[in-house]
């Protein structure tokens, strides 16, 4: 890590209360990027901005939800009013509502897309004019190796991770005139709250498919993001990160 690498900059980070979208945000804060965090939960966003500050950078804890449209754009226009500047996006939050094809609710179809594909559309459209009158920007969009590889009950879930891959290298190709650069990040099988939530057999059954023996960490996931807002990936572009510990190549 290169501490200070990211000083002066601003990262707006979507699902900052937890899991992967904390660990992001305390890796920009180690690497000096100020900081927009956004969630939908205003007590556990102002602890992650508390931890982040105590790396000397400034921090913004500002609720937002990724099926509201409205809220997206409010969040980003209050964002923008207390930085003046947006130099990084990170497209994080998702969730996940499983089911077999034949059973899923079409609702449940709908809110997974909502958040995870359509919710990185609202955001970056509304940050997107002030990297391109800034003809700087880098956007990092958080999709899965589900999104590549497909999963049995995650019909919806993998639809929209793949969606973002196609969206991450459209916008890509728009972009790169304006020195704006486009990448997405495919974890694999992460230690969260997200992936507390299977049950234990087939956690152990996923761990046993990873060529590294284990899970992943949210740090693991941060650091590639890190890099990717880094000056050294300026030229890497439509690019898509697996950070999955091998198990998928
Ligand atoms: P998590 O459930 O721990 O955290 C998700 C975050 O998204 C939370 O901060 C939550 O508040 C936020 N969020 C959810 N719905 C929202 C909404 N409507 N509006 C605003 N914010 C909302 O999950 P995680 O494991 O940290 O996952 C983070 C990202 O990484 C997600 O996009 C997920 O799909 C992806 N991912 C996770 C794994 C994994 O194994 N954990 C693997 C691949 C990809």
């Amino acid at each position: 890590m290169n501490p200070g690498e990211l000083q002066g900059r601003v990262s707006f980070v979507t699902g900052a209360s937890r899991g992967i979208g904390r660990g992001i945000a305390l890796a920009l804060s180690a690497r000096g990027s100020d900081l927009v965090l956004g969630g939908r939960k205003r007590d556990d966003l102002e602890q992650v901005a508390a931890e982040c500050e105590t790396q000397g950078v400034r921090c913004r804890a500002i609720p937002m939800d990724l099926v509201d449209a409205s809220s997206i754009a409010a969040w980003a226009s209050e964002a923008l009013k207390a930085f003046g500047r947006v130099d990084h996006l990170v497209n994080n939050a998702g969730i996940t509502i499983d089911g077999l094809l034949l059973r899923m609710k079409r609702e449940d179809w709908d809110r997974v897309l909502t958040v995870n594909l359509t919710g990185a559309f609202e955001t970056t459209r509304a940050v997107l004019p002030a990297m391109v009158r800034a003809r700087y920007g880098r956007i990092v969009n958080i999709s899965s190796v589900v999104g590549l590889m497909g999963n049995p009950g995650q019909a919806n879930y993998c639809a929209a991770k793949a969606g973002l891959l196609g969206f991450t290298k459209s916008l890509a190709r728009e972009v790169a005139s304006r020195s704006i650069t486009v990448n997405a990040v495919a974890p694999g099988f992460i230690d969260t709250e997200m992936t507390q939530a299977l049950q234990e057999e087939a956690r152990d059954r996923m761990s046993g498919l990873i060529p590294l023996g284990r899970l992943g960490t949210p740090a693991d996931v941060a650091a590639g993001v890190a890099f990717l807002l880094s000056p050294g990936a300026a030229y890497i572009t439509g690019e898509v990160l697996n950070i999955s510990g091998g198990l998928y190549m």
